[in-house]
């Protein structure tokens, strides 16, 4: 086991290019991309390059402050460049009682149609 503790998932090979996806936003730090199955008109996944132990949200600690701001932030870069800033959602799940499929840390991006809450 590594530092990391946590298998290899599909978005490394997303990340290395292996595999291709319609990527929205991208920096040393994070990228953002289309889901593959989206729920909504924009449904963007924002992630760090480097997942660091982050294989779910409760997995985090102290030391990944940083990275969990710089995601957060471009995730709002990324609603500014779908252009839906007046209104859009962004959800992690974490666990597998929230339904987390991808044990690599991610915000889902929502937007382009009416949210309803709660989201069930
Ligand atoms: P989770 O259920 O873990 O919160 O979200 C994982 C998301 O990753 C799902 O919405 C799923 O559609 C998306 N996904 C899984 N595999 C791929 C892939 O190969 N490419 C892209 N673009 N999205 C993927």
């Amino acid at each position: 086991a590594t530092a990391d503790s946590g298998a290899p998932t599909i978005f490394d090979k997303i990340i290395n290019k292996e595999i291709p996806s319609s990527i929205v936003y991208e920096d040393e730090k994070v990228l953002a991309f289309r889901d593959i199955n989206p729920q909504a008109p924009v449904h963007v996944l924002v992630i760090p390059k480097l997942r660091n132990g982050l294989t779910e949200l409760a997995k985090a600690e102290g030391r990944h402050g940083e990275i969990l701001g710089q995601l957060l932030y471009a995730a709002k870069i990324v609603a500014e460049k779908e252009g839906i800033l007046d209104g859009f959602r962004v959800v992690i799940n974490s666990g597998p009682t929230a339904c987390q499929s991808v044990y690599h840390l991610h915000l889902h991006v929502l937007g382009g149609r009416q949210m309803n809450w709660p989201p069930g």
